[in-house]
C-alpha cells in the first residue's frame, strides 16, 4: 500500500517537473511569440529544459515587437519609419496603426 504512494507521489512529481521546465515556459513563449509577430521556431530552444524559461524571459523583455513590411514581406521593427531590407518608407499613420494592433494582441 506505502508503495503504491510513492510510486503516485514519484509521477506527481515528474509531471509538475515537465510542467515547470517544458509547457509552462513554451506555452508562454509561444503566446509572446505570437504577441510580438516574431518565429514560433524561437522557442525550439525550450526542448531544453534550463533554456526555456530563458528563451521566454528573452521573448517577452529582449526583443522589440515585429511586423512584416507590407513591400517586401521581410521582418521589420513595428516602429520602424524605413524598411531596412527594401527602404519602403511607413507613415507615421502605418506606424501608429501597428503599435496599436501590437497593444492590442497584449491584452
Ligand atoms: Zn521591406
Amino acid at each position: 500500500m506505502e508503495n503504491t504512494i510513492d510510486v503516485l507521489i514519484g509521477y506527481l512529481i515528474v509531471i509538475l517537473i515537465i510542467f515547470l521546465f517544458w509547457v509552462i515556459p513554451i506555452w508562454f513563449g509561444l503566446k509572446w511569440a505570437r504577441i510580438k509577430g516574431v518565429s514560433k521556431l524561437w522557442m525550439l530552444s525550450g526542448i531544453h529544459p534550463l533554456t526555456g524559461w530563458i528563451a521566454y524571459l528573452i521573448l517577452r523583455f529582449g526583443i522589440d515587437p515585429r511586423k512584416q513590411c507590407d513591400k517586401c514581406k521581410e521582418s521589420i521593427k513595428i516602429e520602424a519609419q524605413i524598411c531596412r531590407h527594401c527602404g519602403n518608407k511607413m507613415s507615421q499613420e502605418e506606424i501608429n496603426i501597428s503599435i496599436r494592433e501590437f497593444e492590442e494582441r497584449k491584452k
